[in-house]
């Protein structure tokens, strides 16, 4: 059986490791069909295939989208999408303007909290200037023994009521889908557990996606708990979504799952990628 990982993360975005390197280590954990899915961001995407190819992996250019729907930040990820589209590279553009702006005021509030110089501090890890990430922050907040991991970074700073948790309006779920549909790809509601929606919110989010031309949703992800993968897989089948799976790999020792452990789709579900080979 193919292992097909379909989510992760380069320092082209808010992972730590360059594309080529990520393409390493997913082939060393035994992925065969492999896509970059940074945030925002397609800068990697010409060296993640050349490495993926040269590794023996087949490609898949991808992306993954910040968006703002019902007031709550969601990510759609599109895959198998033309990565030199000029709507797309433009959409995404726009979606990046405004993080260096947005850093800038996370870093204002950790002063007021006593943490000074954030914003250096997370510029430090940065690898695209275009892409300051509150991943960033958590990972100079872990490095300077603020905190003793990145989630409870997530817990005690960053996330809503919490300092340096600065209210920002990413690009919309229609200009998503579109973005990506018009670049030939398909649209695929990123780790749809993750969110705090009631369960009618989430199935207006899941409604409104596919009448916009959404196919499919990640079920087996990194993001996911274990519980969480027979719940969405039923989900996309009461939907009609395909299903997609991938790690959200960010970085060797810090993501919640690495390649080679996060477990296959359940059998009950029609895989995203059931007629691309
Ligand atoms: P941003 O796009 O700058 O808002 O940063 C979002 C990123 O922060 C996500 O893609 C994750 O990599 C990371 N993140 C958000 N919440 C958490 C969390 N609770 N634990 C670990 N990482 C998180
Ligand atoms: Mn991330
Ligand atoms: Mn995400
Ligand atoms: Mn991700």
């Amino acid at each position: 059986m193919l292992k097909v990982d379909l989510h992760c993360h380069s320092s082209v975005s808010d992972g730590v490791l360059a594309p080529a390197d990520v393409a390493a280590h997913a082939r060393r954990a035994g992925v065969d069909v492999w896509a970059l899915t940074d945030h925002d961001e397609v800068g990697g995407t010409a060296a993640a295939r050349a490495a993926a190819l040269e590794q023996g992996m087949r490609f898949v250019a991808g992306v993954e989208i910040s968006i703002t729907w019902a007031n709550e930040t969601v990510h759609i990820v599109g895959l198998q999408i033309d990565e030199h589209d000029a709507a797309l590279k433009a959409g995404l553009a726009a979606t990046r303007a405004g993080r260096d702006a947005r850093g800038r005021e996370i870093a204002a509030q950790l002063a007021q909290a006593g943490i000074a110089d954030a914003y250096e501090g997370a510029l430090a890890y940065v690898g695209n200037p275009d892409l300051m990430s509150r991943t960033h922050f958590a990972r100079f907040l872990v490095d300077t023994g603020r905190c003793a991991n990145i989630p409870e970074v997530f817990r005690k700073y960053l996330s809503e009521g919490k300092p340096g948790y600065v209210p920002h309006r990413w690009a919309s779920l229609a200009d998503a889908v579109g973005w990506i549909r018009g670049a030939g790809g398909i649209a695929v509601i990123a780790h749809p557990g993750r969110y705090r929606f009631s369960d009618t919110a989430q199935g207006v989010l899941f409604d409104e996606f596919k009448q916009l031309g959404g196919a499919a949703i990640e079920v087996v992800t990194g993001s996911h708990t274990p519980d969480q993968y027979p719940e969405y897989a039923a989900l996309a089948n009461a939907y009609g979504f395909l299903a997609s799976r991938g790690t959200d790999f960010h970085a060797p020792g810090e993501s919640r799952v690495d390649f080679a452990a996060l477990p296959p789709l359940p059998a009950n579900v029609t895989p995203v990628w059931h007629d691309w080979f």
